[in-house]
C-alpha cells in the first residue's frame, strides 16, 4: 500500500502479494456465569476458528471469554454493519451451544480488536515457515543497498512470530552496517 519511487521490481511486488497473511479480529466478553469450557475450537475451511477462557489460570473472578476469528471466516463478521451486530451474532451462536446462556449471563461489557482492517496492520500474523524460500529471498532483498526491510515475514531464523521478528531487526542492521 506504500508507493515507492522509483517502483519496486515486480519480483518484489509478486513476493508480497504471494504471502498469506489473513484478516481477523479478537473479542473479549464479560459474563456473570462460567458457562463454556476452557476451549471450543470451530472448524473453518482458511484460517482459525474459536472461543477460549481468558480468565483461564488467572488470579480473577471475572468470567471472560474470548473469540479469536482469522480468514475466510471473518467476511461473515465484516460483513455485518457494526461492532454490536458482531457481538449480537457471537452471542447467537453461544446460545446456540449453551441453551440461551450467554445472552443470559452477558454483562454488556466487551473489548473488539481488529487487526484486519486496522489501516497500519490489514492483517494477522505471517508465517515465513511456510512461505517459499525463494520469495523470502526476494522479499529480504534490500532496495539499492538503501531501503532495509525487518519484521515477522523478515524473519530468516524461522522463530516465528514476536521472537521471529526481533532478531530480523537485528540482523537488517547488521546488514545496513555491512552492505558497501
Ligand atoms: C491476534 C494475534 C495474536 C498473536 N499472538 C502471538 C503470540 O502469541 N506470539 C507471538 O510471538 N506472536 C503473536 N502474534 C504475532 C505478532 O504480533 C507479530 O509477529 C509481531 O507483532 C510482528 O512484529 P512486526 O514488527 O513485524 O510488525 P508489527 O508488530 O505489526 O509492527 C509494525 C508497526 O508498523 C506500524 N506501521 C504500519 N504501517 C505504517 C505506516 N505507513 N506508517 C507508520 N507506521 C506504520 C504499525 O502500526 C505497527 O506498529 C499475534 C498476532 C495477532 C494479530
Amino acid at each position: 500500500m506504500i508507493s515507492f519511487k522509483p517502483e519496486m521490481s515486480t519480483a518484489k511486488k509478486d513476493a508480497i502479494e504471494s504471502t498469506t497473511f489473513h484478516p481477523g479480529f479478537k473479542v473479549a466478553m464479560k459474563f456473570s456465569e462460567k458457562f463454556y469450557p476452557d476451549a471450543i475450537t470451530c472448524k473453518v475451511e482458511t484460517g482459525e476458528k474459536g472461543f477460549y477462557d481468558m480468565a483461564f489460570k488467572k488470579s480473577t473472578k471475572d468470567n471472560v471469554l474470548g473469540f479469536l476469528c482469522t480468514g475466510g471466516e471473518t467476511q461473515k463478521y465484516y460483513a455485518l454493519k457494526s461492532e454490536q451486530e458482531i457481538i449480537s451474532n457471537l452471542l447467537q451462536e453461544l446460545d446456540e451451544m449453551f441453551d440461551g446462556k450467554a445472552s443470559a449471563s452477558y454483562s454488556g461489557n466487551y473489548i473488539l480488536e481488529n487487526w484486519g482492517q486496522h489501516e497500519f496492520t490489514k492483517g494477522t500474523w505471517t508465517q515465513a515457515i511456510q512461505e517459499k524460500k525463494s520469495q523470502l529471498k526476494i522479499f529480504n532483498l534490500p532496495l539499492d543497498n538503501k531501503v532495509y526491510f525487518a519484521g515477522e515475514i523478515h524473519d530468516t531464523y524461522q522463530q516465528m512470530g514476536v521472537p521471529g521478528a526481533i532478531p530480523s531487526g537485528y540482523y537488517a542492521a547488521d546488514k545496513i552496517l555491512s552492505d558497501e
